[in-house]
């Protein structure tokens, strides 16, 4: 397989891969999926295993927007989960990696198909100021999953992340790093949120507080 093309990328998804994986917060199984735009703004690098706790530069294929297949070979596993990443960079130009993983306790909200609640300091950080939604369950790399997820981008066309119901999640922002970073406030909030619960449960930030952090973020610009 040929690693000639993209190096510099290739070892940015790596690297990515590395945080979540020091972060503890992928699954037992290491599962996920990682992509990022190239620089011609028409290709994928995509992660072509069905793993990405021992990620290295030469797992990784070209693919068009289209997902057609443009370098390098993929496993079945990963080849049916392309749509769920071309879509997402079809309907956000701003999104330049999208990140797949069942990280546990975020993936337990969708398990009980409830939103993740944006109660925690470290998700305005990342520019969510609104719960991440989840996307109603479909078999895995259907056009039906597909549909779920689009759905769900249309109507919060700000939100970086959502919830796969029965699923896992996936986290889109301006590079992996940063998309890594999110998923990691994702597992903290889940986390937090959970254990808030033995002591009554979390809180909501004061009133206003979000709408005054969309103005803060809209006049400086968010830190994500
Ligand atoms: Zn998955």
């Amino acid at each position: 397989m040929t690693t000639s093309g993209y190096q510099e990328q290739r070892e940015q998804v790596v690297q990515a891969a590395k945080l979540l994986t020091d972060a503890g917060v992928l699954s037992h199984s290491g599962h996920g999926n990682m992509s990022m735009r190239l620089p011609n703004k028409e290709h994928l690098l995509l992660t072509s295993v069905g793993r990405i706790d021992q990620l290295s530069a030469e797992q990784m294929v070209v693919v068009t927007l289209d997902g057609e297949l443009v370098e390098g070979k993929i496993e079945p596993v990963a080849r049916e989960i392309i749509g769920m990443h071309t879509n997402v960079y079809r309907l956000r130009a701003d999104v330049n990696a999208v990140i797949h993983t069942h990280s546990p306790r975020a993936t337990s909200f969708a398990m009980a198909h409830q939103p993740l609640p944006c109660v925690y300091e470290a998700f305005l950080r990342f520019g969510i100021t609104e719960d991440v939604p989840v996307a109603q369950w479909g078999p895995r790399g259907s056009q039906e999953a597909v549909a779920y997820i689009v759905e769900q981008l249309q109507q919060h066309p700000t939100v970086p992340a959502l919830l796969l119901a029965n699923h896992g999640l996936l986290a889109f922002s301006r590079d992996p790093l940063a998309t890594a970073q999110l998923i990691v406030a994702m597992e903290e909030a889940a986390q937090l949120i959970l254990d808030a619960q033995t002591l009554g449960g979390a809180r909501p930030f004061p009133a206003n507080a979000l709408e005054r952090e969309r103005r803060h973020m809209q006049q400086f610009g968010s830190a994500h």
